[in-house]
């Protein structure tokens, strides 16, 4: 502990704060005494002589704030293998909320990890994107989770969440309940087209991170999706260059390995059996969008970079297979569990940084959600 050197000043205001790697090391700070902790032991404190301000080793640890030591990555372990919030809670001795509080950080842990490893990728592949269904709060609120998967990798490129207003056969006294429950809360309108207008962004955004001059995105003939392309100024000159290509297929074709869409039909069943919330019929269903994309993070995050591409045969994780580097994932997992992420030095896509400072809507909660100050730094 006494060996700690601050690498930069925690408080985003501070000059000392955003240290590039061409700017001089972080040494504009002072000792500044320490505190006892029931969990941690002693923590040195600083004082930051650019902004007058003190923070300590705490405020770099993922525990800031926490007041007990929680191995993250088991956490992380069992939510992915079905076991519910409050399993999880009874296996580890805490309490639901605490459950749920680490999944959080852990949550905002993977998004930064994985935007920093978007940095240098080269993705050499088309790709499949296609909505998963589930719902959170009640069946009167289903939702779409489009997810952007990679055709030879299987790597989950980006995902999306959004809440649609329930359809489909109801008895009479369900369609009274939708009534009462849409004087209340009403889904954002055309919320397919714009949820996958988001996915086709991070598409187009892969097509200039792509080592390829050209890619295909697959997907099932849903217009919506068509729409969603098409309000992309950039797509028709790239699909009249010849340089992004969608393609369709019906959604009834046989999910077969010989499907286009075979790596999100794979992904959805992977999902539908690894995540506790998504298992059909379940009482473990989520409550809060916001929570349930935090989880949904954290599995993606362990898909991508924890689980082998194949069980038998190629043992690569779906990462490596689409040609991230191994050197940068394996220093990223090495920090990931120890070493706190801040929001202000992070460069996030927009529907990451929506998750990270929960600003999904949750159908019949009113205002916006709580996130501890430290969360949004
Ligand atoms: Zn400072």
């Amino acid at each position: 502990m006494n060996a700690f050197i601050p690498p930069f000043c925690p408080w985003k205001g501070c000059s000392e704060h955003h240290l590039s790697s061409s700017k001089h090391p972080y040494q504009a700070y002072l000792p500044w005494g320490s505190y006892p902790t029931k969990a941690f032991g002693r923590v040195p404190r600083f004082r930051c002589t650019s902004c007058g301000r003190t923070f300590s080793v705490q405020s770099f640890s993922l525990d800031y704030y926490a007041k007990r030591v929680v191995d993250y990555q088991d956490v992380s372990r069992r939510l992915s293998s079905c076991e519910s919030l409050r399993a999880i809670g009874r296996n580890l001795g805490l309490s639901c909320d605490s459950v749920s509080n680490r999944i959080s950080r852990a949550s905002r842990q993977a998004i930064a990890a994985e935007s920093r490893l978007a940095a240098s990728r080269h993705p050499d592949e088309d790709l499949a994107a296609d909505g998963f269904e589930s719902f959170c709060v009640s069946q009167f609120f289903p939702n779409n989770i489009h997810l952007l998967v990679g055709q030879g990798s299987q790597f989950v490129y980006a995902s999306n969440h959004v809440t649609l207003r329930r359809k489909g056969r109801m008895t009479k006294t369900q369609k009274r309940r939708r009534a009462e429950l849409d004087e209340r809360f009403r889904p954002t309108p055309r919320g397919l087209e714009r949820g996958f207008s988001r996915i086709a962004t991070e598409a187009l955004r892969l097509l200039s991170d792509s080592s390829r001059a050209s890619l295909q995105l697959w997907t099932d003939e849903k217009l919506e999706y068509r729409r969603a392309l098409e309000g992309r100024p950039v797509f028709a000159s790239l699909e009249a260059a010849g340089r992004f290509r969608h393609r369709r297929v019906s959604s009834r074709a046989a999910r077969t390995r010989a499907n286009p869409l075979y790596p999100v039909n794979y992904f959805d069943r992977e999902l539908r059996k690894d995540l506790h919330e998504h298992v059909r019929e379940t009482v473990c269903f989520g409550r809060n969008v916001n929570h349930q994309s935090e989880r949904l993070v954290l599995y993606l995050f362990g898909h991508n970079y924890g689980k082998p591409f194949r069980i038998a045969g190629e043992r690569r994780s779906h990462a490596e297979v689409a040609g991230y580097d191994t050197g940068a994932i394996g220093a990223e997992l090495k920090r990931i569990w120890t070493r706190r992420s801040f929001l202000s030095l992070e460069e996030l896509p927009e529907d990451q940084r929506d998750i990270w400072l929960r600003l999904r809507r949750t159908p019949l909660k009113e205002g916006k959600q709580y996130l501890p100050k430290y969360a949004a730094a």
